[in-house]
Order: structure tokens, then C-alpha cells, then sequence
């Protein structure tokens, strides 16, 4: 099924996220990670894929497993930041031979030792987006990333904004974000795209924490701020996992109590390949998402 659709049915949707292991690891452990999120029924499961190329193989095979035995949508990343055009046709070959509808469309991070091929391919995601549109039609359902407090690379958040049109423009069908900590950031991002005239579905990341150093040194490196509040959790809890891991659960419960009652209709968790969080928030939101249904 496209994402696109379930999107646009008009009900709540709830989705969770995970990535491959390394290659050469065992993948029974990842089974078990499959098993136990889809046994939570997310309306689809997001795979994410190593722009250096290290986890990107099981990307395809890991997203093929998730919709072939548990009949679940699948969307697969995919970036481009160190591809050729060769590469990326392989890999849209290899999604359809495995019956993939769904890409999130990224460029990806830049890799420290990163190897582009000369010249370079891809700069931007919508390059990508226009490559896949313009190869495949509508074959494929498309979504792009964005970045409620603004993508860290980019100056001016407006600049941003104008980017994030024309990546739509180019073939994007729904846009995901960037985690973010405190609602009102996504609230006024929202509104601030409304006025540039986006008006594809918006599904909003919701990152639960449970390891407060970990998730300190990646909201530097993504540039998300840290509310006062959550702050306050993550530093009285650093060195008390069991509490953090408490504390954590119940900050992402109620920052999707308040999006859903603020009229936000699509909750993607970053998992971190840990259905024992996401089975603790879909259990604490059980009847709320029940009410939900449409
Ligand atoms: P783009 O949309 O290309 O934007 C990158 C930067 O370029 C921004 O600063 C933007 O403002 C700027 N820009 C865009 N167009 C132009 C233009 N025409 N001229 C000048 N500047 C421009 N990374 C992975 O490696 N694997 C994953 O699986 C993965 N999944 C992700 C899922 C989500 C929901 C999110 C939010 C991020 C994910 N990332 C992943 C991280 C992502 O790859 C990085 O944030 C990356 O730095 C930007 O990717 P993008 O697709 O948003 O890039």
C-alpha cells in the first residue's frame, strides 16, 4: 500500500522506525526487533539506510521481510549524498523486484570519509526526487525529510523553508521530521508552511529518550534544542538508566497526547530497534488512539 493513501484516509496513523544492522552482523536479532514491532501494528514501518553504503544492502531485504510476512507497508530510505546515477537506478531495479511502493527520499548525511564520484551525482534530495519521478512515474509513493527548527546546514530558516518547496515540487508526496522536543517548534513550523503553500501530509518524528548523553551529543549535531524541561529530566536522570528509561516513555506519551489534540493526525516513532519503548508508549496511548479511529 502507498503511504500517500493511508495518509490522506483520514485517520490517525502511528509508525515506527528501525535500522539495519551492520553488515555481517546476524540478523536473527533483527527478526526478533521485526517481530515485536509489527506485533504492534504501526500502520508502516520505516528502514533506514547507511549513506556510507555499510548498512544500505539490508535496507531492501529488511523492508521486503516487513511487508512479505507481515503484510505491513514498508518505506524505505534511501540517500544519494554519495551515489551515482548507476547506483541509484540499481537500487530502484531491486525495490521493485521486491514489490517496495515507499521511499524516503534523502540526501543523507555527508560521511567523514566519504568517496563521491567526480563530478558529483547528487547535491540535493530533490535532484534525487526529480531522478525517481522522472525514471519511474508515480510507481513509487515519494517522502522527503524536514526540519521543523530548520536542516543544521542551512543559515536562514527561511532559506530552508524555500528549499523544502521546491523538494515537494519535485515529486514529494509526504514530507517526515526531524525529531523535535518541544511541540511549539513544530506548531509554528507548520504554520510557516502553510504560507509557503505546502500542503503535503506532514508526519511528525517523535524521538523517545532513554539515554540522556546520547541524545545530548546528536541534538547538537542535528541542531535540536533541548526545552528547559527536558533538560531538567535529562540531567537528574543521567546516571539512573531505569528512571531516564521511565522518564523518557512517559515525555514522548505526552508530547503526542498533546500533538494528536492539537489536530497533528501522523506520529512516526524513531524507534532505535526498541519495541519494548514503542510497545510501553502505544500501550500508555491504547485508548486515546482507539478514539482516534475513523
Ligand atoms: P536536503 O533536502 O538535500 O537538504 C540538505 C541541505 O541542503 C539543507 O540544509 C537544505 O536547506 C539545503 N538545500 C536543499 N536544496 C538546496 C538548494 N537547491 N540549494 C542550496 N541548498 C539547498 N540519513 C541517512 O544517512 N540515512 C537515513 O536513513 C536517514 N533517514 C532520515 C529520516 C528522517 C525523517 C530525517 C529527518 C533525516 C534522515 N536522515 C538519514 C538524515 C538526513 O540524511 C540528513 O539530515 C541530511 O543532512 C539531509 O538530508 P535531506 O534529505 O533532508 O537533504
Amino acid at each position: 500500500m502507498k503511504i500517500k493513501d493511508l495518509l490522506q484516509s483520514g485517520k490517525v496513523t502511528f509508525s515506527c522506525e528501525i535500522f539495519p544492522p551492520k553488515a555481517g552482523a546476524d540478523m536473527s536479532k533483527m527478526d526478533g526487533i521485526i517481530q515485536q514491532i509489527a506485533a504492534l501494528h504501526p500502520d508502516f514501518i520505516s528502514v533506514t539506510y547507511g549513506a556510507g553504503g555499510s548498512t544500505s544492502k539490508r535496507t531492501i531485504e529488511i523492508a521486503s521481510k516487513i511487508q512479505d510476512t507481515y503484510r505491513i507497508p514498508a518505506l524505505a530510505h534511501l540517500t544519494c549524498v554519495s551515489s551515482s546515477k548507476e547506483d541509484v537506478a540499481t537500487m530502484l531495479e531491486r525495490m521493485k523486484e521486491n514489490h517496495i511502493e515507499n521511499i524516503l527520499a534523502l540526501r543523507g548525511d555527508i560521511p567523514q570519509d566519504a568517496e563521491f564520484p567526480s563530478p558529483r551525482h547528487y547535491r540535493y534530495a530533490s535532484e534525487l526526487i526529480r531522478d525517481i519521478r522522472s525514471q519511474q512515474g508515480n510507481l513509487f509513493c515519494i517522502g522527503g525529510a524536514c526540519y521543523p527548527e530548520g536542516h543544521v546546514e542551512c543559515a536562514h530558516k527561511e532559506d530552508d523553508i524555500d528549499f523544502l518547496k521546491q523538494k515537494v515540487e519535485s515529486g514529494c508526496d509526504f514530507l517526515t521530521t526531524q525529531m523535535f522536543f518541544d511541540n511549539n517548534v513544530l506548531y509554528n513550523f507548520l504554520y510557516r508552511i502553510m504560507a509557503k503553500d505546502i500542503r503535503v501530509p506532514v508526519v511528525a518524528g517523535v524521538m523517545p529518550v532513554i539515554n540522556s548523553r546520547q541524545i545530548k551529543r546528536s541534538c547538537e549535531l542535528s541542531g535540536t534544542a533541548l526545552p528547559p524541561r527536558f533538560k531538567a529530566i535529562a540531567d537528574k536522570f543521567s546516571d539512573k538508566p531505569l528512571a531516564m528509561k521511565q522518564a523518557g516513555i512517559a515525555y514522548a506519551t505526552e508530547q503526542i497526547i498533546d500533538l494528536l489534540s492539537n489536530g497533528v493526525r501522523h506520529i512516526h516513532l524513531y524507534t532505535m530497534n526498541n519495541p519494548e519503548i514503542a510497545a510501553k508508549i502505544m500501550g500508555n496511548l491504547s485508548d486515546i488512539l482507539r478514539d482516534e479511529e475513523v
